[in-house]
C-alpha cells in the first residue's frame, strides 16, 4: 500500500498577540507614532501566473517552490469576519491583492460577501489583468467599483520579459478597456519603474493614458522581500519621472484626496487628466502610513517590510469572539513602530523580509 505524501507547508510561526496597552474603547486607535488605522490590504492567494522579475523571480518561485496548502489559507468566511473586525476599528478601505487575486477561485463571491457585509467600505482590487476580461462583469455585479491593473510597459518585448510569462501587452490593454466598459472606470494602472529595464516607457505610458480617464501610477522599484535583487541604482526617483513627463507634457501637483494617500497626484496642465507617483524609496511616507496587511495565511503585518506577522488565524480558529479579535488587532496596532522606508539605506539587510506576493502588495 502506498503512503500518501503530505505536502509540507512553508514553516511560518506567527508572532503571538501582545497584551493591550490601552482599552480600545478609551479613544481612537493609534500606534506608537500616533498613526491611525485606515486601510486594510488582504492577500487572497500567494500564487501567481506571472513571474515578474521584481516580485516573484522565476529562479526562486520555480517548480519546487511550495505555495500554501489550502488548509492554511483563510476561507472567505474568515476573511469577511476579520474585515468586519477591522471595520469596527475604523478602517475605510480594503484592497484585495496577492499573488494574483483573480486566481483565487470564485473571487467574485468574496467581493459580494464583503460588499454586502460592509457597504460603506471603499473596496478595490489589484490585478495583473490576465483574467480580468473574463472576470470584469462578475466583479462589477458583485459590487466592485474600482480596480487597479498593473502594466509595466507598452513595449511588448519589454513587458513579456518583465512578467516572464510571455504575456502580451495587448491583452492587458484589452482587459483595461473591458473593465472600464463594465463600470470599473477610471482604472488605475500601476507601473513599476526600473532603471535600464522599462524607464524608457515612462513617456509612452503617460502619452497612452492621457485623455483616457485612466490614471497611471509610476511606482519606485522597492526592496520588498529578499529575492528580487534590488539595488538602489535601479530605482528611478519619482522626481525624475515627474521631470521627464513635465518636459513633454507640462503638469502640476494636485491636493491629496485624503491624509495618508500613497500616491501623490499630478495633473496635465492642458486638461489631459491625472497621473500619480509612489515614491516609497526616495520620499518615504511612513509618518502617515495607516495600512495594515492580512497575509494569505491569516497573519497581520503592520509594515510591507516586516519580517514576521501576528498570527490572527490561530486565535480565529481557536474560537475567539469578535471582541477578542478586535482587542488582538488593537493590541498589535497600539504597539506598531514601523518606519522601514524612512530608515532604509542601500545596505539594509534583506534576508528575512517577507515576499510581497505573500503579504500582498
Ligand atoms: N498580482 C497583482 C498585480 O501584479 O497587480 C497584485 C499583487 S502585486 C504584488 C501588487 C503591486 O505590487 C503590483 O502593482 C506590482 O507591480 C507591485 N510590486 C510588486 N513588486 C514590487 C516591487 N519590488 N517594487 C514596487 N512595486 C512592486
Ligand atoms: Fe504576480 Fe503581481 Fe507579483 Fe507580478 S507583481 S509576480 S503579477 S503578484
Ligand atoms: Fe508603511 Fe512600512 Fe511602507 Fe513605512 S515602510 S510606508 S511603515 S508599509
Amino acid at each position: 500500500m502506498s503512503v500518501p505524501v503530505i505536502p509540507v507547508a512553508p514553516l511560518r510561526r506567527g508572532l503571538e498577540i501582545p497584551p493591550l496597552l490601552r482599552d480600545p474603547a478609551s479613544g481612537p486607535l493609534a500606534d506608537m507614532r500616533g498613526r491611525g488605522l485606515r486601510d486594510l490590504r488582504i492577500s487572497v492567494t500567494d500564487r501567481c501566473n506571472f513571474r515578474c522579475t521584481y516580485c516573484m523571480p522565476r529562479d526562486v518561485f520555480d517548480a519546487n517552490h511550495e505555495f500554501l496548502p489550502h488548509a492554511q489559507i483563510l476561507s472567505f468566511e474568515e476573511i469577511v469576519r476579520v474585515a468586519r473586525v477591522f471595520h469596527g476599528l475604523g478602517i475605510a478601505k480594503i484592497r484585495l491583492t496577492g499573488g494574483e487575486p483573480l486566481l483565487r477561485r470564485n473571487i467574485e463571491g468574496l467581493v459580494a460577501m464583503l460588499s454586502q457585509a460592509l457597504p460603506d467600505i471603499d473596496l478595490t482590487l489589484t490585478t495583473n489583468g490576465s483574467a480580468l476580461k473574463q472576470k470584469a462583469r462578475a466583479l462589477f455585479e458583485a459590487g466592485l467599483r474600482r480596480i487597479t491593473v498593473s502594466l509595466d510597459s507598452l513595449d511588448d518585448a519589454t513587458f513579456r520579459a518583465m512578467n516572464d510569462a510571455d504575456f502580451p501587452v495587448a491583452r492587458v490593454l484589452e482587459a483595461i478597456d473591458v473593465a472600464a466598459a463594465e463600470g470599473l472606470a477610471p482604472v488605475k494602472v500601476n507601473m513599476v519603474v526600473k532603471r535600464g529595464t522599462n524607464d524608457d516607457q515612462v513617456i509612452a505610458m503617460a502619452r497612452h493614458f492621457r485623455g483616457s480617464g485612466h490614471i497611471v501610477r509610476f511606482i519606485e522599484f522597492m526592496d520588498v522581500g529578499a529575492t528580487n535583487g534590488w539595488r538602489m541604482d535601479d530605482v528611478v526617483p519619482s522626481a525624475e519621472v515627474v521631470r521627464r513627463i513635465n518636459a513633454e507634457f507640462p503638469c502640476e501637483p494636485v491636493n491629496p484626496n485624503h491624509f495618508g494617500e500613497v500616491a501623490k497626484r499630478w495633473r496635465f496642465k492642458d486638461g489631459g487628466g491625472e497621473f500619480g507617483i509612489i515614491s516609497s524609496v526616495s520620499q518615504a511616507f511612513c509618518s502617515s502610513c495607516n495600512r495594515a496587511r492580512l497575509s494569505t495565511d491569516g497573519s497581520l503585518y503592520t509594515c510591507l517590510f516586516a519580517t514576521e506577522g501576528y498570527d490572527l488565524k490561530s486565535i480565529l480558529r481557536k474560537g475567539a469572539s469578535d471582541e477578542d479579535l478586535s482587542r488582538a488587532v488593537a493590541a498589535v496596532w497600539q504597539r506598531r513602530e514601523d518606519r522601514y522606508s524612512e530608515i532604509r539605506t542601500a545596505d539594509t539587510p534583506r534576508s528575512r523580509k517577507v515576499e510581497m506576493s505573500f503579504i500582498g502588495g
